[in-house]
């Protein structure tokens, strides 16, 4: 199935989960996770079980 995406959208970055304590979508490329602002989660981190692997489109050559 192909995906619709904006012509000015020339990447992606893989493995972005929802944290089910905030409810944002963070990058699951660090080892601790990165800080969740929630106050529910029982260590700080945000947490993605059952989480979705998100892909986020991007266009680096717009970076300000
Ligand atoms: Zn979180």
């Amino acid at each position: 199935m192909a995906i619709p995406l904006p012509n000015d959208v020339t990447t992606f970055q893989d493995n972005w989960r929802f944290c089910n304590h905030c409810y944002c979508l963070w990058w699951n490329g660090r080892p601790d996770n990165g800080a969740c602002p929630s106050g529910n989660s029982p260590d700080g981190q945000h947490h993605g079980q059952g989480s979705w692997n998100f892909y986020l489109p991007a266009n680096p050559g717009e970076a300000i």
